[in-house]
């Protein structure tokens, strides 16, 4: 039998999607669903991982959820085409999880990179750490496995989680026969979408650090935020040469610009090399580039924001999608832990 091609990736809903999550993963995902070289794409809103380190605040990851879902479908996610669910709606993933925890050590979970950075950036003291925050590589690798995921399109801060999943399907396969399938990363094919940073110029743009543009951010706000974005500190009076290295401007540009743009908005150059070349020459100003930047972003997201607004006057609409994508994911995690079981011998009553 051929081997499905399937995608599966998803977000956590802690907060609006950011213009780091469409660069990431979602604008990926759009095309991937709609070149039609996918048996299955699934989109999964994980807000059992988010209560992870949100345990306490379980309002903001219920509210977020028709937040995410509405930023999936003005993005063009199709559920005509792909499956958005709800990850609590899928008990299965729970159970996944708990035999996978047996083929993991604690010392494999303290050496994952993201984990030690995510344990810094939300201030968890050793002994606070919550064991499911803990343990969350191990559910994400149930979630990708339940659906015997081949594709996850993510950001780079996702690749250690890939890999520690991919450890646990061979330790599985190893240990109880063929069974899992072994996932590959996808990341985006540009340097400056692997990872955006924040306007701040921080490492990353994340909901949970405040420095994030979002999809659904108003056209005054996100002119606003261009204009107050990092640059280059060293970069005083427009004569000064400019520095492009951990300039968000260059980096976002990098992430969104197209030759067409300078057609439309700064004839006076052909392509972003002409201008970066002009701006580390010096003689050109921070504002000038902003304001490009500002223009290019405004045409991207737009059309989104229009079409988040439509989504929005119903938002019964927007759940009844999540229901009925939440079970056909079921039956399909359902089927997956059934192999799980059989493989493990733990089908006594078969
Ligand atoms: P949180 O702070 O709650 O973890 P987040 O902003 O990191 O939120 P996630 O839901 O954890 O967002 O990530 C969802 C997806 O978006 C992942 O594939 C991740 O790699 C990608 N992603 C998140 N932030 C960025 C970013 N700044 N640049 C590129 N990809 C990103
Ligand atoms: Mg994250």
């Amino acid at each position: 039998m051929k081997m499905e091609k399937i995608i599966l990736t998803g977000d956590r809903p802690t907060g609006k999607l950011h213009i780091g999550h469409y660069v990431g993963s979602l604008r990926r995902r759009v095309v991937l669903q709609n070149s039609g070289e996918y048996d299955k794409v699934l989109i999964m809103i994980a807000d059992a991982q988010a209560l992870t380190d949100n345990a306490d605040n379980p309002g903001k990851v219920r509210d977020n959820i028709i937040e995410v879902a509405l930023d999936y479908l003005a993005c063009g996610l199709d559920p005509n085409k792909s499956t958005l669910f709800i990850q609590s709606m899928i008990p299965e993933l729970c159970e996944l999880t708990f035999y996978y925890m047996n083929l993991v050590s604690v010392a494999r979970l303290q050496r994952n990179p993201t984990v030690k950075t995510e344990i810094k950036m939300r201030g968890f003291a050793d002994e606070s750490i919550p064991v499911g925050f803990f343990t969350y590589p191990i559910s994400q690798a149930a979630d990708i496995t339940a659906f015997k995921a081949t594709t996850v399109p993510v950001g780079i801060d996702q690749a250690p989680m890939i890999e520690q999943c991919v450890e646990i399907v061979r330790r599985f396969n190893n240990a109880y026969g063929e069974t899992l399938v072994e996932p590959k990363i996808l990341l985006p094919d540009n340097q400056a979408c692997m990872r955006l940073p924040g306007t701040d110029g921080k490492a990353k743009m994340s909901k949970s650090l405040g420095n994030c543009i979002y999809l659904s951010e108003e056209a005054d706000s996100l002119i606003q935020k261009v204009r107050s974005m990092y640059t280059d500190p060293t970069h005083i009076k427009v004569t000064d040469p400019g520095k492009l290295e951990g300039n968000v401007v260059f980096t976002y540009l990098d992430a969104f610009c197209k030759d067409s743009h300078f057609a439309a908005y700064l004839p006076e150059y052909n392509n972003l090399q002409e201008l970066k070349d002009h701006y580390t020459r010096g003689g050109l100003g921070d504002m000038k580039v902003k304001k490009f930047l500002g223009q290019i972003l405004e045409e991207e997201l737009a059309p989104i924001r229009e079409r988040r607004k439509e989504f929005a006057k119903d938002p019964a609409a927007v759940y009844e999608i999540l229901r009925k994508g939440s079970i056909a994911a079921r039956e399909i995690a359902a089927k997956t832990l059934d192999d799980v079981k059989d493989a493990m011998r733990i089908n006594y009553f078969k």
